[in-house]
């Protein structure tokens, strides 16, 4: 396997259930190990750009509201297999159809509001990545 960084966020709808906890507990579980992390308030900017790969679909506006309607937490995950693990953890887009025990079939009730985004791929990831954090941010756990 190797060791993969990934990109998660804790969108504003668990944040404000105070799921953050539960959250972030599920990647520990798992062995992801927390590499970076901050806790903000996204601007309009921020999250156009960040969905930007979403403009001409037809929820990009809604997404972009919802996304700066609360604080996210915004993290980079790191560990084997990192990038399919956390999407393993997270579940299905629509928490309708997300596999029992994941995040989103546990605490989300929409595809609109749920939970978490974490990224799809490796070029995502190290995109995803480097549009929050610089790499000073990034911190090494070596203990
Ligand atoms: P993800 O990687 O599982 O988060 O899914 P995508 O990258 O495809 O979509 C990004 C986000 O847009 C999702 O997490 C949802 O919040 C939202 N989204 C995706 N598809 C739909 C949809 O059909 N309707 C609505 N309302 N939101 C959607």
């Amino acid at each position: 396997m190797t060791t993969e960084r990934t990109l998660s966020i804790i969108k504003p709808d668990a944040v404000s259930k105070n799921h953050i906890g539960d959250i972030i507990a599920r990647f520990e579980k798992k062995g992801l190990k927390i590499v970076a992390a901050k806790m903000v308030q996204l601007k309009q900017k921020d999250a156009e750009g960040f969905y930007a790969v979403h403009k001409e679909r037809p929820f990009y506006k809604d997404l972009v509201s919802f996304m700066i309607s609360g604080p996210v937490l915004i993290m980079v995950l790191e560990g084997d297999d990192a990038i399919n693990k956390n999407r393993d953890i997270m579940g299905a887009t629509d928490p309708k159809k997300a596999a029992p025990g994941t995040i989103r079939a546990d605490f989300a009730k929409t595809i609109d509001e749920n939970c978490v985004h974490g990224s799809d791929g490796v070029e995502t990831a190290k995109t995803e990545i480097a549009f929050f954090f610089k790499p000073e941010e990034i911190t090494q756990r070596i203990r």
